[in-house]
């Protein structure tokens, strides 16, 4: 079909919601956004034909097992994402990470991207670098990008990305 699904998975509180609606709506709101699960849709062209782009925002952590085996198994690309404010946000990824492995086999042939939000933070703040991130993406053979919703920095590169590496996989 013509649907290319795409899943958002990351701790609570990282920006997944953030990054979605600023994505989708152009919006961003200070405040923290409670997320169901939600599944945006748009219409783009990719490979000379019209896609929809079918985005889910998932619960992070509060997701229920089998839920997140069904995103898993639903979903063609997969967008973790991490707070560069947050070390344990980042680690939380792992055993998502690792259920997309079991799940899907051969990761090599499925676009997924390590995402660091929140790059616009002070580096006080910082507890991630982003070699440290890119370190991260590159033991798991994944892409990595660092990302603010609340900047807009990469935002739209982000997906466009995920969407090039569905055409040259
Ligand atoms: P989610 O639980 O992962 O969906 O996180 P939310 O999208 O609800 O965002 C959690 C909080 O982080 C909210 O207060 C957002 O305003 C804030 N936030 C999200 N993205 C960014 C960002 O890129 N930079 C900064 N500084 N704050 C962000
Ligand atoms: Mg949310």
């Amino acid at each position: 079909s013509n649907d290319y699904r795409v899943v958002v998975f990351g701790a609570g509180g990282v920006g997944k919601s953030s990054l979605v609606l600023r994505f989708i709506k152009g919006t961003f709101r200070e405040s923290y956004i409670p997320t169901i699960e939600d599944t945006y849709r748009q219409v783009i062209s990719c490979n000379k034909n019209i896609c929809t782009l079918q985005i889910t925002d998932t619960t992070g952590s509060h997701q229920f097992p089998a839920m997140q085996r069904l995103s898993i198994s639903k979903g063609h690309a997969f967008i973790l994402v991490y707070s560069v404010c947050s070390k344990q946000s980042l680690e939380e990824l792992r055993p998502i990470w690792e259920l997309i492995k079991e799940l899907k086999g051969d990761v090599n042939s499925i676009p997924v991207m390590l995402v660091g939000n929140k790059c616009d933070e002070s580096t006080e703040l910082r507890e991630v670098s982003q070699m440290e991130g890119q370190a991260q993406a590159t033991t798991w053979g994944i892409s990595f990008m660092e990302t603010s919703a609340k900047t807009n920095h990469n935002v739209t590169e982000l997906f466009q990305e995920l969407l090039n590496m569905e055409k040259t996989r």
